[in-house]
């Protein structure tokens, strides 16, 4: 059985000397060396490790997880780990799904869901003070009973927190009208490697040099551990409207997209489905692709928004309305995570793909990453929708699966190699690798070609600045030695 991913030294215990200093930072109630706690750390909804666990392989071990209660037991155990040269990989929810929270050097797993408390809500001016681990429902139920929403509504709320939303630069589903994470968050604390804090000043905007919360937003935990934010926040909306439509075409599909967003026109939800999703998603015949639109707010900004693409729709060769109802089919099953799992047992390898590019790209990336991820041995389906849009482009959702033989080499090498076409297509087309699920390890070994040598030096730089012994969250968004491919 392969248990590690990483270096040989994953898994092994920790020091006597450092386990003491942890259990005087947090408590000996919170320094866990062994149970499910620690197994649990070892994983998250990476998809291809829901396949090593069937076949009996672990992806990662901490030696121990740790839970502080704290910003400043956060600071002691960060002074203790940088100090003792220990890794520390922070987690939230562990819904991420490119193994970021997978510790693959070991050490510890930080557990930040004790950071549960939501601080401050601010309706006069929009805001919302929080620790980092409140999970999504008891934020968004905390601001509704303020009649204020959050406006973040990733597929996994339920399973995911607000620490993680930012670690990642995750985007919700209603992202058209609230904007992605790095749109919503005004201020961070964050820990420093050696146990420093930082807290910026969470003002609406600022002149004062370059933003110094931006380089945490997106970091994954590499970078700093993120135990507190201020969220930008909204009055509830007072209106909602739905409505279908099915067109010929997915291009013209993206099309209409790109045209609402141009009127300035920004409902909530406008979804685009290709003719496979369409079918599987909306029982739609596989040659219709479905345009799902939820549009929000004050009872006239709706009524415009619906007439904006109704309109835009109604210029497109072969468009029909369909049944509103198709909406209310999304929303039921928006967030049902369950599928995934089934499919697994079933010996599918499967996985999702984001990225984003500017809309003259988005036609020729989909049809690249489509033909090249189907032309992989065993590829079985690879279908797409578009979930978020923008003035400039959009994001676009893939999803591939397929069947290859059972052992784990071949499982790795049809992965890697639906991955590799994937990522090709993407960045040969100028669009970006990731939209929101981040890079984590899966998508490690593509950062040099996404950011350029110069770009990854400035990363590496602000690595080696911020956490000079590499503790924090090590090997993930290609800054280490592990770039993923395949077990080793
Ligand atoms: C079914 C499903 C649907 C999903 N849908 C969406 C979606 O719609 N939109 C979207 O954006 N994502 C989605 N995701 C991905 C995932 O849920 C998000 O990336 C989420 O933001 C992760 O939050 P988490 O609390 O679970 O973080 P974790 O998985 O615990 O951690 C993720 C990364 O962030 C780091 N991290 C976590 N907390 C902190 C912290 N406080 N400080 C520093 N680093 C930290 C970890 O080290 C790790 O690198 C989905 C995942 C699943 C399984």
């Amino acid at each position: 059985m392969r248990v590690r991913l990483g270096s040989a030294d994953a898994g092994s215990p920790l020091s006597d000397a450092v386990l003491q200093r942890l259990e005087a930072a947090v408590g000996p109630d919170h320094v866990l060396v062994e149970g499910d706690a620690v197994d649990d750390a070892g994983h998250d909804w990476w998809p291809l490790t829901l396949v090593w666990d069937r076949q009996g392989d672990r992806p990662a071990r901490p030696a121990a997880v740790v839970r502080p209660g704290s910003t400043e037991e956060v600071a002691a155990v960060l002074t203790a780990a940088s100090a003792e040269r220990t890794p520390v990989t922070a987690f939230g929810g562990r819904s991420g799904v490119c193994g970021g929270s997978l510790p693959v050097r070991g050490g510890i797993s930080l557990d930040l869901t004790r950071l549960d408390e939501i601080v401050d809500i601010d309706s006069e001016n929009l805001m919302c003070r929080t620790q980092a681990g409140v999970f999504g429902p008891d934020y968004e139920a905390a601001l509704a009973d303020a009649g204020l929403t959050g406006g973040h509504f990733p597929q996994s709320i339920d399973l995911s927190t607000v620490g993680g939303w930012i670690a990642c630069r995750g985007a919700g589903q209603y992202s058209n009208r609230y904007g992605k994470i790095e749109d919503i968050v005004r201020g961070l604390e964050v820990v420093l490697a050696d146990g420093r804090v930082l807290r910026t000043n969470p003002v609406p905007a600022a002149a004062t040099g370059p933003d110094l919360m931006r380089p945490f937003v997106g970091s994954e935990g590499t970078l700093g551990i993120i135990t507190e934010a201020t969220m930008q926040v909204w009055p509830r909306p007072r209106a909602t409207e739905k409505r279908a439509w099915s067109l010929g075409r997915f291009s013209d599909g993206l099309d209409v997209l790109r045209r609402t967003l141009r009127a300035g026109a920004h409902p909530a939800c406008l979804r685009l489905y290709d003719g496979p999703e369409s079918a599987r998603s909306f029982s739609l015949p596989d040659d219709r692709n479905a345009l799902v639109l939820l549009a929000e707010g004050e009872p006239d900004e709706v009524a415009w928004q619906v007439e904006v693409v109704h309109d835009l729709v109604g210029d497109t060769f072969d468009a029909r309305t369909e049944d509103a109802a198709l909406v209310d089919r999304w929303l039921e099953h928006r967030n049902d995570v369950s599928a995934l799992h089934e499919v697994v047992a079933r010996g599918i390898v499967v996985d999702t793909i984001e990225v984003s590019a500017p809309w003259s790209r988005l036609p020729g990336i989909y049809d690249a990453v489509q033909k090249d991820v189907l032309a992989v041995d065993k590829a079985l389906v690879c279908t797409a929708h578009s979930s978020h849009a923008y003035p400039s482009g959009g994001c676009l959702y893939f999803t591939f699966a397929g069947m290859p033989d059972p052992d784990p080499e071949a499982v790795d090498a049809f992965y890697d190699a639906c991955w590799d076409k994937a990522m090709a297509a993407v960045t040969g087309a100028g669009g970006a690798i990731s939209h929101h699920h981040g890079i984590g390890l899966v998508r490690a070994r593509f950062m040099q070609r996404e950011l350029g040598e110069t770009g990854m030096g400035v990363l590496s730089a602000m690595k080696a600045a911020l956490d000079p012994h590499g503790i924090l969250n090590p090997d993930k968004l290609g800054l280490g030695s592990i770039l993923w491919q395949g077990r080793h």
